[in-house]
């Protein structure tokens, strides 16, 4: 794949001639990377749509059963909107199938750069198929199979009545009637090895007989494999992929991607009081925040990784510059930091989060993804995501002293388990909000607390629950409130890279 500059980017985003030869079928095992030249613009847009069609993938594998009606009712309406192939059998589909095929190598790309990242981006990805497969018509199927090279040999009729006691008594849910009805294949069984494994197949001279219905099984087990080995392989390329300037930051921001508002402070500005906060932490903050304002309160102190995460969700939350010198000197100097030193050590870098210092960017509130992939805490920092970062019998203990009951903390640990992090955390949400259903995707922390307020108060906008204090901004309050439902922007870029640079403000620790 090569990229041009993005100097013409409104004129022109699609460089390549129709390829409509690359693409006979709308599903494919993603074995060749595409050779055609795509433009920056492409290649972003490209990426984002698929990564939120696989936060969707995941988020529907844990609310629904696969392939249930609802899934697959959700999951179809979710590849229309972002333009994905969302039946196999349609024809005509090439502009789908050939944003399908590009996006899922530049995810590629980006996901394989950890062994967390690997096994997520495996997971949502064989979902995936495993939907598109099931959809296709038994014809199509057959065609794919082919296609793909696992082109299974049907036994005969003949055969199929000779055995039909054996692949009765081996094929869990299939009746004498039903073998009769089924086509059986004779698979080597290599490929049918989690088959054989669960004693879900009939086996006979190094082969099993497997069932139309559990071929399924087979065709991921092998894409399984293939993209495993591709993902390493490509892990091992990427220092030559990271030498492309235009790519390296593109890359990195994705793996930590966040497509949904940025929360910045304009919109928040002044919308809370300090006082307020003790009792929002409680109410309305997701748990990686309690938890560091919790450590913030008990220490009078938080290590850089955590001032950096926490800071930045309370101008999120609308914490203005004054605010936040007031809140945080004031917690300060409450232990070991003296009003000089706070003022003199901590305070420019506050001022710097809130663009007021150095290069003066307007710096936005991390997203999930970005806590949870990058900077893990140590010993002493209590930054990161509880989910994914503390240990499961910590975090049971902490989930038990917010009162969270025993059946809730069985299903978020199931999900920490699972890797489903920020589904965990919605569990949470469900949970401390006494809602059945989250109602939304969540993929922010300020996500987290501008949902949680809008229920609390019943849908309007966040009250102000006291005075004003010390913060003349706060009359503001007529502000447009944060919406997480409003048009995704474009990923956090500038900002985002620009982390980078004020992190080395953060001196003290
Ligand atoms: Fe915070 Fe996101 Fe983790 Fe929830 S999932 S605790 S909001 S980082």
């Amino acid at each position: 794949m090569e990229f041009s500059s993005s100097r013409n980017r409104q004129r022109q985003t699609r460089l390549a001639g129709d390829r409509r030869e690359l693409y006979p079928h709308s599903l494919q095992f993603y074995l060749e990377p595409p050779t055609e030249n795509i433009s920056l613009v492409e290649f972003e847009s490209f990426a984002i749509d698929r990564l939120k069609l696989l936060k969707v993938v995941e988020n529907l594998g844990v609310s629904y059963v696969r392939g249930s009606e609802s899934y697959k009712t959700k999951l179809e309406s979710e590849l229309r909107k972002l333009k994905f192939p969302y039946k196999a059998l349609a024809e005509d589909d090439y502009e789908a199938r050939r944003k399908d095929h590009i996006s899922h190598f530049i995810l590629r790309l980006a996901y394989c750069q950890s062994e967390d990242l690997r096994r997520w981006f495996l997971q949502q990805e064989m979902d995936l198929l495993r939907y598109r497969f099931n959809e296709l018509t038994e014809s199509l199927r057959q065609k794919f199979l082919e296609h793909v090279n696992l082109s299974f040999e049907a036994i005969s009729e003949d055969l199929k009545n000779e055995l039909s006691n054996e692949l009765h008594a081996s094929t869990p849910g299939l009746t004498v009637a039903k073998v009769k009805e089924q086509m059986f294949y004779k698979v080597g069984l290599v490929d049918a090895v989690d088959l054989f494994r669960t004693r879900r197949v009939f086996i006979k001279d190094g082969f099993a007989y497997v069932p139309l219905k559990e071929i399924d099984a087979i065709v991921l087990n092998n894409y399984r494999t293939k993209l495993s080995k591709a993902l390493a392989l490509t892990a091992r390329s990427l220092p030559c992929v990271q030498s492309d300037e235009r790519l390296q930051p593109l890359l990195s921001r994705l793996s930590h991607s966040y497509v949904g508002p940025d929360y910045s402070v304009q919109k928040n500005t002044g919308k809370v009081s300090l006082e307020q906060i003790d009792t929002l932490s409680v109410k309305s903050f997701p748990l990686c925040m309690r938890q560091l304002h919790k450590a913030l309160r008990d220490n009078h102190h938080l290590r850089h990784g955590g001032r950096m995460q926490y800071g930045l969700f309370l101008k999120g939350i609308g914490l203005t510059l004054e605010q936040a010198l007031e809140f945080w000197k004031k917690e300060f100097i409450r232990g070991k930091v003296d009003a000089d030193k706070f003022d003199k050590g901590y305070a420019y870098s506050i001022r710097h989060n809130y663009g007021k210092e150095g290069k003066r960017t307007d710096y936005t509130p991390y997203s999930c993804m970005k806590i949870i992939m990058s900077n893990p805490p140590s010993q002493g920092d209590y930054h990161g995501c509880p989910f994914r970062h503390s240990d499961p019998e910590l975090l049971k203990q902490k989930l038990q002293s917010y009162k969270i009951p025993p059946s809730g903390i069985t299903q978020i640990l199931e999900l920490v388990k699972g890797m489903h992090y920020q589904l965990a955390c919605q569990k949470y949400f469900e949970l401390t909000h006494d809602v059945d259903d989250i109602g939304f995707s969540l993929n922010h922390p300020n996500q987290y607390f501008a949902e949680s307020q809008r229920l609390l108060s019943g849908g309007r906008e966040l009250k102000k629950e006291l005075s004003n204090s010390g913060n003349s901004q706060q009359k503001s309050n007529t502000q447009e409130s944060m919406n997480s439902n409003s048009t995704p922007t474009s990923s956090n870029t500038t900002a985002d890279a620009e982390l980078e640079g004020l992190e080395a403000y953060f001196t003290e620790d």
